[in-house]
């Protein structure tokens, strides 16, 4: 299907829509690492990234991309085949997803802190031939999880390793293919813009997460329309603290976004703030995202520090979950510089503010489609336009947005004629900007990260001390929402919040996703046509948390 749709026009937007796309030059016909990795006039001199202690030169990390390509080549990789990457913020990542794209093989990336709950279904997906991990994350250890993970998927072959591998055990050595400075010759296949170069992964509105199919020319329009409406240049320097895995920190425009313009990468270590600002005054950072939980974090870290030399940065982008206008009004001055709110997703619609927007504009929306080929409509339930103000489901299409997932799984996210429905309430402004209210689909997103309920009430019923489970956002500072599981005890005794945390990491589940609070209630309410009702337990732990913060403020 997926070949089909490739071979009708790109994204699948089909073929009137593709020819269009190409037509306005919003498909252009370069290859993604090429464009990113264009070494032309001065540029392939300038710094391009920086990590883990390494700097390299445009010209160091062309040659590292192709001869970590050839030594992938030569130990088995083949064109067309998928690669499942979970590595931390750090230049082998880079270098191998270029690499394994100017192969023509398709990186899969995937966000560190996926758990195999998670992960199974993808694998399952995309069957990978290889998986690339780091050896220990934090106290976790990865290896020893991939190991596991490839015992049970025998479709993967190889594991490439980044941080100390042991011969005996066959792993390939991820430092070592991606040390390499010289060029080298790269036995790729043949390769279309309109073949998929790499999979996001959606962040599972309902379960598992989808493998999301990027061609080279749509993610090509993604990176040129957000980095243009960042204003990159030669001069940028985008600093990564969000997980390169994710699009935000990727494409939308992130490293990507800095690269193409000929401007510097750099890799900071995620949920460091202290290590992140002694990187903006050593690299002069001009450009960084985050979302609105680690903005809170900044903001928190920014004042009780009298050091760092912040003066180079030019823009401060929050997105991933809303940002509140008081703490984007706090960052403008906190930080002194731009405040950009980006509203996006991996299925490729991105809006945002735009720098020279009035404060009310960039503080109290969510901003505007980057893409001036984006499509918008704000519906009803039934899926009938509203008027501008109104709150309805956005829907999206355009050459940046994807008109299906890998496998054509959850054809319900389109509708018919081709747009994403995003499941998210907006309602827009006259001038075209969102603002967004809520969500139709029921996801905690925990500091930007999404937690679908559904998929944990799910796995928590099979605790033998819960009958029954709802998981609603619960309101925090910080994150803006953790998860709170109201539960009704099972015949055999109940379950404490602890207890319930150890049985969902035993069952795989991501960290991120285990609830913070239990709630114990002798039923859980129901609206009138028996469905649980969410709203009133939104509202009763919303009280609960509002009558703490009353009691110890
Ligand atoms: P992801 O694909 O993981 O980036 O998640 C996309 C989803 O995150 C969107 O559909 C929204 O629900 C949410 N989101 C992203 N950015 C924002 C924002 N600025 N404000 C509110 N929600 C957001």
């Amino acid at each position: 299907m997926r070949q089909l749709a490739d071979a009708l026009g790109g994204n699948g937007a089909g073929p009137r829509l593709s020819a269009d796309y190409r037509s306005r030059g919003w498909w252009s016909p370069d290859l993604l690492d090429e464009l990113v990795l264009d070494t032309r006039g001065h540029r392939g001199r300038r710094a391009a990234l920086v990590g883990d202690g390494r700097v390299l030169t445009g010209f160091e990390l062309d040659a590292a991309v192709s001869g970590c390509a050839a030594r992938l080549a030569r130990c088995g990789t083949r064109p067309g085949e998928n690669v499942l990457v979970q590595l931390p913020n750090q230049p082998q990542l880079v270098i191998l997803v270029l690499a394994l794209i100017r192969l023509g093989a398709r990186p899969v990336l995937a966000p560190p802190t996926l758990r195999e709950h998670e992960l199974a279904p993808v694998l399952s997906s995309v069957r990978p031939a290889a998986m690339a991990v780091p050896v220990r994350q934090a106290r976790f250890d990865h290896l020893r999880f991939a190991e596991e993970l490839r015992e049970r998927h025998p479709f993967v072959r190889s594991l490439l390793v980044s941080g100390g591998v042991d011969p005996a055990r066959g792993h390939l050595d991820l430092d070592e293919f991606a040390a390499a400075e010289e060029a080298a010759p790269v036995a790729g296949g043949p390769r279309r813009p309109s073949d998929t170069a790499l999979f996001l992964l959606s962040s599972g509105t309902t379960g598992a997460p989808k493998p999301i199919p990027r061609t080279h020319e749509a993610f090509g329009h993604v990176i040129r329309a957000s980095a243009a409406a960042s204003a990159l240049t030669p001069d940028s320097v985008y600093l990564a603290v969000l997980p390169v895995t994710h699009s935000f920190a990727f494409g939308h425009p992130g490293i990507l976004g800095a690269l193409v313009h000929g401007g510097k990468a750099v890799l900071g270590a995620p949920g460091d703030p202290a290590g992140a600002m002694a990187l903006i005054e050593r690299e002069r950072v001009t450009h960084c995202a985050l979302t609105p939980a680690v903005a809170r974090q900044w903001l928190t870290v920014h004042a009780a520090s009298h050091g760092p030399d912040l003066s180079s940065l030019e823009v401060l982008q929050v997105g991933g979950a809303r940002l509140d206008e008081q703490t984007a009004r706090q960052l403008g001055d906190a930080f002194g510089c731009r405040i950009q709110q980006v509203y996006g997703m991996s299925e490729g619609l991105l809006n945002f503010s735009r720098l020279d927007d009035p404060p009310e504009v960039v503080f109290s929306t969510q901003g505007r489609p980057v893409s001036p080929g984006d499509e918008t409509l704000v519906v009803d339930g039934r899926g009938r336009p509203v008027a501008d103000g109104e709150t309805g489901e956005l829907l999206a299409r355009g050459p940046g947005v994807i008109t299906a997932y890998h496998g054509d799984t959850d054809t319900a996210s389109f509708t018919s004629d081709g747009f994403y429905r995003t499941g998210d309430l907006v309602h827009r402004r006259p001038s075209g900007d969102f603002v967004v209210v809520g969500r139709v689909k029921d996801v905690i997103n925990r500091g930007g990260e999404k937690i679908p309920a559904g998929e944990l009430e799910a796995l928590v019923q099979r605790h033998p001390g819960v009958r029954a489970a709802a998981a609603v956002p619960m309101p925090h500072r910080v994150l803006g929402e953790t998860v709170c599981l109201y539960v009704v005890d099972g015949e055999e005794g109940s379950a404490t919040l602890r207890e319930i945390r150890r049985f969902l990491e035993d069952c795989g589940l991501a960290p991120f996703k285990l609830p913070e609070s239990v709630v114990r209630v002798p039923a859980l309410p129901l609206t009138g046509t028996g469905k649980i009702d969410k709203k009133r337990l939104r509202e009763d732990i919303a009280n609960r948390v509002e009558a703490e913060r009353e009691v110890s403020p």
